[in-house]
C-alpha cells in the first residue's frame, strides 16, 4: 500500500488517510485527514472566539438600538391609537401633560404614556391621568380628590387637524 509522510503530524500513513485531490502529483493534499479535521476544528473555534469578542464589544451597541426601536414602535403605536380612539395629537397630548397627570401632577417617565380620562358618549377629554388616578377616577368617582378633579376638569372636544397630525 502507497504511503506518504503528512508534514504537520510527520507520521507516514497510507494514502487512504490524506483527502484526495487531483490537482496534485499524489492525488491527494498534502495534510492527513486527522491533521486536516485538526486544522478546521481550530479554524471554527478561532471564528466562534471572534464573533463571542465581537458580540461582547458590541453588546452595548446592539442593546441600545434595539432599545431605542422599541421605544420607537411604541411611540408610533401610542399616536396612531391617541388619533384614532381620542382624535387627539401627539401635540395636544403633551400640552396636557405639561403639568403632570391631571390629579397627581406627576410625569411620566421616559417611554411611559399616560391613560386619557375621556366621556365614552360625547368622545371629550378631560385631561391625561398616569394609571393609579386613572384606575382611581374609574372605580372611586366619591373620593374627595377625584370628586374635587372632575368637578374643576371640563371635558374638551379636540379635533384632529391635519397640520397638527403632520407633527
Ligand atoms: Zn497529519
Ligand atoms: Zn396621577
Amino acid at each position: 500500500m502507497e504511503k506518504k509522510i503528512c508534514p504537520k503530524c510527520c507520521s507516514e500513513k497510507p494514502l487512504t488517510e490524506f483527502h484526495k485531490n487531483k490537482n496534485t502529483a499524489s492525488g491527494v493534499v498534502s495534510r492527513c485527514k486527522d491533521c486536516t479535521s485538526e486544522y478546521y476544528k481550530f479554524q471554527r473555534k478561532e471564528q466562534q472566539a471572534y464573533a463571542r469578542r465581537y458580540y461582547m464589544s458590541h453588546k452595548e451597541e446592539a442593546r441600545e438600538y434595539y432599545q431605542n426601536r422599541k421605544a420607537f414602535l411604541k411611540k408610533e403605536r401610542f399616536v396612531k391609537m391617541l388619533a384614532k380612539k381620542y382624535n387627539l395629537s401627539l401635540m395636544k397630548y403633551d400640552q396636557m401633560l405639561l403639568s403632570g397627570c391631571g390629579l397627581c401632577h406627576t410625569m411620566p417617565g421616559d417611554g411611559e404614556y399616560y391613560k386619557i380620562d375621556y366621556c365614552r358618549k360625547d368622545g371629550g377629554i378631560r385631561a391625561a391621568l398616569c394609571p393609579e388616578c386613572y384606575e382611581l377616577v374609574n372605580t372611586l368617582p366619591d373620593l374627595p380628590k377625584v370628586r374635587e378633579y372632575i368637578a374643576n376638569t371640563p371635558y374638551v372636544q379636540y379635533a384632529l387637524t391635519l397640520a397638527e397630525d403632520d407633527l
